[in-house]
């Protein structure tokens, strides 16, 4: 998810990593990988859970964290770097604050309260952003890289992240959840910009 609400957008993304030391660091050091884009089947395909916590699943978390804070956005789902898993992380400070990064796996929304409509974009539609209606509050249930269980709470746009990262999980993207005639105006020019191959 790309927090639209951030002051900073792309045009300030230099000054704004030299700015934060930790998130610059941890971007330097791990490999961004490239985030697929609107069009992309992984982006509409349901994750799988992840069951098997023997596996090393860090690696795959770090190149996760490094790609959304080098892009930067808040949130980040394996599906947007190609692996089709239930795994997301989410930053709503991209960084800026110590102890905010949640990784998550299997993140379910138990519970939502309320609602807020808010302009919303995401890193695999770059460029577009429409308003969407969100829960304003959730209670989340998810993993540790190491199968523990934990809830969390949020509202405003930590709800808004969540609910758009499980979205992702579910092969579902915010344009999804913008009335129909924005949804197809965007559409309509992605599509058109995929033929040209401008996208
Ligand atoms: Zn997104």
């Amino acid at each position: 998810m790309k927090g639209v609400s951030l002051p900073c957008g792309k045009r300030c993304r230099s000054e704004d990593r030299r700015s934060s030391r930790s998130r610059a660091t941890i971007a330097s050091r791990l490999p961004v990988r490239s985030i697929l884009r609107y069009g992309a089947s992984p982006l509409t395909t349901p994750a799988e859970p992840i069951a098997d916590f023997d596996q090393n699943w860090q690696g795959l978390a770090d190149d996760m964290i490094a790609t959304m804070y080098a892009a930067p956005g808040v949130g980040l789902a394996a599906p947007q770097i190609g692996v089709g898993v239930r795994l997301v992380v989410i930053d709503i400070t991209v960084g800026e604050k110590d102890g905010e990064l949640i990784v998550m796996a299997n993140p379910e929304i138990l519970e939502s309260r309320g609602s807020q409509s808010e302009e919303e974009g995401c890193l695999s539609v770059p460029e577009y952003s429409g308003v969407t209606r969100r829960p304003g509050w959730v209670r989340v249930r998810g993993q540790r890289l190491d199968g523990s269980f934990y809830e969390m709470e949020g509202d405003g746009l930590l709800a808004r992240a969540f609910a758009h990262e499980v979205d992702h999980l579910n092969g579902r993207l915010f344009l999804d959840r913008l009335g129909l005639l924005k949804r197809d105006l965007i559409v309509r020019k992605l599509r058109r910009r995929m033929r040209r191959g401008d996208w």
